[in-house]
């Protein structure tokens, strides 16, 4: 990034930070700041060291990055703040302002940034994975990056009886017998490495619906986006704004995705291509807000009761809560677990870097599960159901899937 974009960055960083008050409305609701009783694991502190880098006012680089990467970017201060302070987009700014003026990167961020970046190495890694759940070899690793997918057949294998998951279905109309365009799928790098038996359920959903084109899309981004890595967050961007060019919709099934695609105009906010980008966020719809539009209800009902997480990138990402529970409601008995919409703490990757803080948010969220009395919890984004699956582990009562697999 040269001087003059720095600068540019630089001088909006100042002004979003001077919109905090300081008032602290945000603190408890902050998942960080119930764990860790410290002022600059909230946003107000945050903010403070946003003022302090964009002021130039001397605080050392290193001390300030290690501040602001400690974030969920949950958004849950942004949800609750009465200024409207965007706190997440802060700290992605921050991070990228800092990487650029001082050099610091991450290592495993960057390694993570290029495995992302190139659809053939997902893909690639996400043959590697397939083939070991399908031998069993992943038991012998124990990061939640090599998660057990639950599908159809091992949910059914564990809890046999009249329960229906991702059944046949008959084409339907969209919405209220009108077509709803050229429809396409935007598969995330997630749900292809790991649960590529959720992202096929989908598109057989969609495909019950409407005519659907799969594409090999890249990675939508976000990932290069938290960790500052602006430069592969635009290569990326335009990638995916021309290869879905010409569609009407564009369906994801991954939460994330679907909020950084939605965001796109407001992240080349005085760029050159922000119109393209608005016009290509319209068109961005998550599964189940496309469900919903087309009247879709699950043909199968299952039984035992199912709770739902809200997925940060979509409740407070895309504003979609009501949507997903119908669709729930209608496939079985749902019952709505206590702080459904608190961070499960896997936050891409995070749980990496704060394994500890990442393990005592999910034993909240795991309370909450088993406090529901559900034998299933669901989730609309990949990284959640991998969190999710850790704490369905460590519980023993209840399964983690994607929300494809229970319509
Ligand atoms: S985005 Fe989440 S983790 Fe980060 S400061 Fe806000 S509430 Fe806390
Ligand atoms: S981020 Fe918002 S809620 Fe939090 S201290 Fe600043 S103004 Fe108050």
């Amino acid at each position: 990034m040269n001087i003059e974009d720095q600068e540019k960055l630089r001088a909006g960083l100042e002004k979003m930070t001077n919109q905090c008050d300081r008032c602290g409305t945000c603190l408890p609701h902050c998942p960080l700041f119930g764990i860790q009783d410290r002022e600059l694991v909230g946003a107000r502190g945050k903010n403070s060291v946003g003022r302090a880098v964009a002021g130039n006012l001397g605080l050392p680089a290193r001390e300030a990055l290690e501040a602001i990467n400690f974030c969920l970017l949950c958004r849950a201060c942004v949800a609750n703040c009465p200024g409207g302070v965007r706190t997440d987009e802060i700290m992605m700014d921050l991070r990228r302002l800092l990487i650029a003026q001082t050099g610091a990167w991450e290592g495993r961020n960057r390694l993570i940034g290029f495995l992302l970046g190139r659809p053939l190495l997902v893909t690639g890694a996400s043959a590697f994975l397939s083939l070991l759940r399908r031998t069993g070899l992943e038991r012998i690793f124990t990061s939640p990056y090599f998660s057990v997918e639950k599908t159809a057949h091992s949910y059914l294998a564990m809890r046999p009886g009249p329960v229906i998951l991702t059944p046949k279905t008959e084409p339907r109309l969209f919405p209220q017998g009108q077509k709803p365009g050229k429809v396409a799928y935007f598969q995330g790098c997630g749900m292809k490495m790991f649960f590529p038996q959720a992202a096929a359920a989908t598109i057989r959903i969609l495909k019950s619906i409407t005519e659907v084109t799969c594409l090999r899309n890249p990675c939508c981004g976000l990932p290069h986006l938290a960790h500052g890595l602006w430069n592969h967050f635009v290569r990326l961007s335009r990638e995916n704004r021309r290869l879905f060019d010409g569609f009407d919709l564009i369906v994801t099934d991954c939460a994330s995705c679907g909020s950084s695609l939605k965001h796109l105009p407001r992240f080349f906010a005085n760029l050159p291509e922000q119109g393209e980008y608005a016009i290509m966020a319209a068109k961005v719809m998550d599964l189940s807000e496309f469900l919903a539009a087309a009247g879709y209800s699950s043909p199968g009902r299952r039984e035992g009761l199912v709770t739902y997480h809200d997925s940060c990138h979509l409740g407070r990402g895309q504003g979609i809560t009501k949507e997903p529970r119908t669709l729930l409601r209608q496939a079985g008995e749902f019952v709505e677990m206590r702080q459904g919409d608190l961070c499960c703490g896997g936050a891409g990757a995070f749980s990496l870097d704060y394994p500890e803080a990442a393990a005592k948010i999910l034993e909240k969220k795991q309370k909450n599960i088993e406090m529901s009395g559900s034998s299933l919890v669901v989730a609309s984004c990949p990284g959640c159901v991998l969190q999710l699956a850790r704490a369905a582990r460590n519980s023993g009562k209840f399964q983690a899937v994607h929300i494809s697999q229970v319509l």
